[in-house]
């Protein structure tokens, strides 16, 4: 199928079967119910990786077809899927590119656009995104936080009206909606021929001709179009299509600029080159329109995908940190230099089992070379590389920069990971994940179910890197903690989906936390004499704050065996386990370092249990004196409102205890930036929603921890003391 002898890039090595500028790594972004999935599909089917479904000429039973669905569902909801795509030659639309076909990697965005990290660490992967818009609704309120999240960073798009064929599909409305609410510069090069049910083609605006497609069997083969000129009552429009989109380009595209001033031919290759040139530094959103669950439009949109969006050569190279320095590396894509890639995703494979999906940005990885994990200073030999190809799930031995791929029953990897090369250290992500900033108790709707959720919940804690599950010692409860309440919420939901456990939760709880001030001395004694055998521990301990983010260090630094070698562990594990419990209010102690550095013991009565108490003890008395306070968990909150909103929502944030950070124009949009105690942000989708009719939206994530106001702080300790079931 490839001819190496075309692969002549200095990049790419030559082993590799599809030259890296024919990769195409994107995302589907979407308002949910805008066809997302629909459309990924239906890729998938035009690039002929999903089979034909119901055709009775293959025998099918009904079983089989079940047996298809499911598959395919699970392949479009895999987080990646990779495919080829050929263009077509004979058309006369698209040049030839000598036989190479494209591969193409859809990378799964995540539905929910609130969870800062992983939408991040999708967008990060992706080279770029087509937008999917709905031709009735065009620019929901949620496409807006979606396009707002790919500009931020920096992903270069496409456009494409999805269901055309719906009553009351306007592409004239959408494409003025784009402009208007995300303030894009979004130009056609296809229109649409009718709408509605008369939707029946596109207008190639670059080339001026008409692209119509038959009615046939929607779930047999794919529908054939026809290249045709354009028909009399559409010509003005396709005309006066292609000199705004030519004017548009001249005023970001000097070359093209260029050849208007000397009044010279813009040939269609130099128009597309300038077009692709303009997208990849998002300076300009090619719109394509079509129905997705027609079929209709999606060659169109598969060609516009390799014609305009990036290649992974075209971007900026990632970024990776050396861990140490933290100095700055970028990590260009050269098959020939060191390995380095980037953990994007676990996922659970109902056939291959678990997967860690990654994406090379550096080298090449072969089957049977050691990868390097910065984060657990541990080496891990890939025994097993693979594909999601369509419904088949493709071994292969070795894997290239740019590349999308899974790696096969790896247990220590985590998402986020770098995975490198040893002698390249470097991380692509910082280390550390944020420390949960909410919680709250779970329990199965039907008793018969806890372990199947223990499992779920596990499982899902091992995929996502921000959310933790753990038991309240004290109260038996299961503990649920992560980023927010939607967080959590989808947690749950995903429990329902993929474990089948409905679960009830209790009232969300803030994480707070508990630190010190000063340094101070303390001492445990646990001693029982009660005739026979009793019972002595002792234990001096020093505690000091610890640097802002260290987090907590317990020290040994006991000479001359005033405790006995062999209990040390034990005063250890009764310190760590009353930093985790909370001494002063309940709640997880942090930047602290403890030092135990004396005691005394009894040759008898001494053991284990003893020292353990009195390690306790000595924190919990340490601690009392060392000036503790109590830390609440700050968001940065970023809400983007049509500026008449912009007071009120101004006034909202103060009310909480806000800290306004900046107030900016952008887009015909103000962008408040915020930092607000997560306390004071139960309810506020719906505040917001309610302040700017639906219009304004927010994102926030957790920033740090800070010290609770007197102002507060009774209020939340006695909440504190009546709530104890969900302390973390
Ligand atoms: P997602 O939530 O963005 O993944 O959206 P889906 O692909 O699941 O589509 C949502 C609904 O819209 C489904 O009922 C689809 O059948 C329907 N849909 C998707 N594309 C089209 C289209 O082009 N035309 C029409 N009429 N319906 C569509």
């Amino acid at each position: 199928m490839s001819d190496p002898a075309a692969i002549n890039s200095t990049v790419n090595s030559p082993l590799r079967q599809y030259p890296l500028e024919r990769t195409r790594n994107f995302g589907i972004c979407a308002h949910i119910d805008a066809g997302k999935t629909t459309t990924t599909e239906r890729i998938l089917f035009y690039t002929g990786l999903i089979h034909k479904i119901g055709d009775v000429d293959d025998g099918n039973t009904v079983t089989d077809w079940m047996e298809q669905e499911k598959e395919r569902g699970i392949t479009i909801t895999s987080a990646a899927v990779t495919s080829f795509w050929n263009q077509k030659k004979d058309e006369g639309l698209y040049k030839n590119f000598e036989g190479i076909p494209h591969r193409i990697n859809i990378i799964d965005t995540p539905g929910h656009v609130d969870f800062t990290a992983e939408v991040e660490r999708s967008m990060r992967v992706l080279d770029g995104a087509v937008a999917v818009f709905c031709g009735v609704a065009g620019v929901q309120p949620q496409s807006e936080t979606v396009w707002r999240q790919a500009t931020k960073y920096k992903v270069p798009r496409i456009a494409f009206v999805n269901k055309m064929d719906r009553t009351g599909a306007n592409f004239d409305n959408a494409l003025a909606d784009m402009r208007k609410k995300l303030g894009a510069y979004a130009f056609p090069i296809f229109l649409n021929i009718g709408a509605e049910e008369k939707f029946a083609g596109v207008i190639d605006v670059v080339n001026q001709k008409a692209i119509i497609w038959g009615e046939g069997d929607l779930t047999n083969e794919g529908l054939k179009y026809e290249v045709t000129e354009i028909p009399a009552a559409h010509k003005d429009r396709a005309e006066a299509a292609l000199a705004e989109l030519i004017d548009a380009v001249s005023n970001k595209d000097d070359l093209i600029a260029e050849l208007i001033l000397e009044e010279k031919p813009i040939s269609v290759p130099v128009l597309k080159a300038a077009i692709r040139r303009l997208t990849c530094l998002i300076e300009l959103v090619p719109v394509l329109c079509g129905t997705a669950f027609k079929k209709k439009g999606v060659q169109v949109l598969i060609d516009a995908v390799i014609d305009y969006l990036p290649s992974p050569l075209d971007i900026p190279p990632a970024q990776g940190m050396v861990p140490d320095t933290e100095e700055s590396v970028a990590v260009p894509p050269d098959d020939n230099s060191k390995f380095c890639s980037l953990a994007f995703k676990l996922w659970t494979d109902p056939y291959a089992g678990k997967l860690v999906f990654f994406r090379v940005y550096s080298g090449q990885l072969k089957k049977g070379d050691s990868i390097y994990n910065p984060r657990t200073r541990k080496r891990e030999r890939v025994s097993r590389l693979m594909v999601i190809q369509g419904s088949e799930r493709k071994d292969v031995d070795s894997v290239y920069s740019g590349d999308i791929a899974a790696l096969v029953g790896l247990r220590n990897i985590t998402t986020g990971d770098t995975l490198c090369n040893e002698d390249f250290d470097i991380a692509l992500e910082p280390p550390t994940f944020p420390e949960p900033v909410i919680s709250m108790a779970i329990e199965p709707k039907t008793k018969a179910d806890q372990d199947k959720m223990s499992q779920g919940l596990q499982r899902l804690a091992e995929e996502d890197p921000t959310f933790k599950c753990f038991t309240n010692e004290e109260t038996g409860q299961l503990i649920i903690a992560g980023m927010g309440e939607l967080h959590l919420e989808i947690i749950r939901d995903r429990l329902k989906r993929e474990f089948s456990v409905e679960a009830d939760a209790g009232a969300p709880q803030i994480a707070y936390r508990e630190t010190i001030t000063k340094s101070a001395e303390g001492e445990g004694k646990f001693i029982r004499q009660s005739g026979g055998r009793g019972q002595y521990g002792h234990a001096v301990v020093d505690v000091e704050p610890n640097e802002k983010g260290k987090g907590v260090e317990i020290l040994n630094k006991v000479v001359g065996g005033t405790i006995p070698k062999e209990y040390i562990p034990a005063v250890m594990n009764g310190i760590a386990e009353a930093i985790k419990s909370g001494v002063y209010a309940g709640f997880q102690v942090i930047d602290i370092k403890v030092t135990v550095k004396d005691g005394s013991f009894h040759e008898v009565d001494s053991n284990e249990l003893a020292f353990k108490m009195a390690g306790i003890f000595a924190l919990k008395d340490a601690f009392a004196q060392a000036g503790p306070i109590l830390l609440e968990p700050i968001m940065k909150v970023e809400a983007t409102t049509p500026d008449e909103y912009q007071g009120d929502i101004l006034g909202d944030i103060n009310r909480r205890r806000g800290m306004i950070q900046g107030v900016d124009a952008k887009n015909g949009q103000t962008v408040l930036t915020a930092q607000v105690p997560l306390a004071e942000m139960f309810g506020y989708a719906t505040a917001i929603r309610s302040l700017s009719k639906g219009r304004a939206s927010y994102s926030m994530e957790p920033l740090h921890f800070e010290q609770v106001p007197n102002s507060v702080l009774t209020t939340v300790m006695d909440a504190a003391k009546k709530r104890p079931a969900a302390r973390s």
